[in-house]
């Protein structure tokens, strides 16, 4: 442990954290570590094993926000935004923990093996073109020289400078270990008792409550006159968080494996140091519990088109996650209308790429200093409007 706490800061609010997902896992690292807050983090099942444990790693602001047609007007911006702190965050967060997380700047290609393929690769070079973001177009040769692994069916290719990735994994478990060992943070393995006291939302010892409880956001619970009520309900200003199932698996690491990021539409390989991702399905509406190995074949099926070593890849593991969605795909972050409570959630595909920005936005609010403007257009208040 080399990056060491500061004393606490006396006049800091102590923060109360709902849900241990890389959301408030990372607004906890950011408050109780970056700037001695204290703070308690609730959650009752095990820390970071929800949709930021099922996760991918990619950090992808060209990728994922460019091609989104009807998303938030903004989040590209908010993405890369939130890929430009990657590189301090990964940093200290691995040296609180002393681990390797695995974090890469970039790059990535996108990949196209048809003609609808390739007229979506056009439609990103476009969108990148307009918003000044580097990209450049690889000829299949080239591209196949930069990673081997690509079928050689390639038909055409783009190279984003600007797509990291980090181990989700490894980030989630050294948050964990850098937040144990820090004295200001305190992590509980259970429910806040949550209370209404007449005056508003209350939780003993604490004066701020920061709700990151993922796609269950919406469903954390208030006790209320001896009544539960869920917090969509209490506090009507809130809005219900969809949920977007995802299926994916991981194969052994080999020689004719990719080492870089593949993408090409839904499908995409993600290698890490010790295993190599792939993913994933889209499934709006569906809280899957497991796998089904039929859409895993077909998994394996559609990413062994982009390169063939995976179809007798040896598998590692199966698993499905939920992504936590809102209908602009962009995430609810800011004060609600309830005096001191505020929330940060509905991360969709993008949960990973956004954890530091968010805590920065949301120590920022807790504590009253200056918000970096951009943080306005995502308010859980707002009226969703689309690109
Ligand atoms: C298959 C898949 C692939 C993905 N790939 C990527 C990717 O490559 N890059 C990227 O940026 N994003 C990716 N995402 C999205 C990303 O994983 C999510 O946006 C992000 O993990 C959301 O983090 P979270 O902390 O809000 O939610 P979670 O990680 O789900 O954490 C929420 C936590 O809240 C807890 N909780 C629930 N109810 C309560 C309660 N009442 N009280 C206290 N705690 C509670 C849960 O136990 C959980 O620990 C992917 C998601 C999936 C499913």
């Amino acid at each position: 442990m080399t990056l060491t706490a500061r004393p606490a800061n006396p006049t800091a609010p102590r923060v109360a954290i709902i849900g241990g997902g890389i959301i408030g896992l990372s607004c906890a690292f950011e408050l109780a570590i970056r700037r001695s807050v204290p703070v308690t983090l609730f959650d009752p099942a095990p820390f970071g094993r929800g949709a930021s444990w099922a996760a991918a790693g990619m950090l992808a602001p060209a990728f994922e926000a460019a091609a989104e047609e009807g998303a938030h007007p903004h989040l590209f911006d908010l993405c890369h935004h939130g890929a430009e702190l990657w590189p301090a965050f990964a940093a200290d967060v691995g040296q609180a923990a002393g681990t390797n997380l695995g974090f890469s700047a970039g790059p990535s290609l996108a990949l196209a093996f048809d003609q609808d393929q390739t007229a979506d690769l056009h439609h990103l070079a476009r969108a990148l073109d307009e918003r000044g973001i580097a990209h450049e177009e690889l000829r299949p040769v080239v591209a196949r020289e930069t990673e081997p692994a690509i079928s050689e069916r390639l038909v055409a290719a783009l190279h984003l400078p600007t797509d990291g990735q980090v181990d989700n994994r490894a980030v989630v478990t050294a948050l964990i270990a850098a937040l144990q060992a820090c004295p200001h943070a305190t992590l509980r393995n259970e429910a806040a008792p949550l209370e209404d006291n007449g005056k508003g939302l209350h939780l003993p010892g604490h004066d701020a409550i920061l709700v990151t409880a993922g796609w269950n956001t919406a469903a954390v619970k208030v006790h209320q006159n001896g009544d539960l009520f869920s917090l969509v309900n209490w506090d009507t200003s809130l809005d219900e968080i969809n949920c977007i199932g995802g299926q994916m698996m991981s194969v052994a690491c080999g020689p004719d494996l990719p080492k870089m990021t593949l993408r090409c539409g839904p499908i995409y390989i993600a290698p890490k140091a010790d295993r190599v991702i792939v993913g994933a399905t889209m499934e709006p509406g569906i809280a899957t519990a497991a796998p089904e190995p039929d859409k895993i074949a077909q998994l394996r099926a559609d990413a062994a088109r982009l390169c063939p070593a995976i179809a007798e890849a040896p598998e590692l593991e199966t698993w499905a996650g939920i992504r936590p969605g809102t209908p602009d795909r962009a995430p609810l972050i800011g004060a609600t209308a309830t005096p001191g409570l505020f929330i940060a959630a509905g991360h969709y595909r993008n949960g990973i790429l956004l954890a530091p920005i968010t805590a920065r936005i949301m120590a920022d609010l807790i504590l009253g200093g200056p918000v970096m403007p951009l943080a306005r257009e995502f308010r859980p208040d707002r009226a969703y409007t689309t690109a």
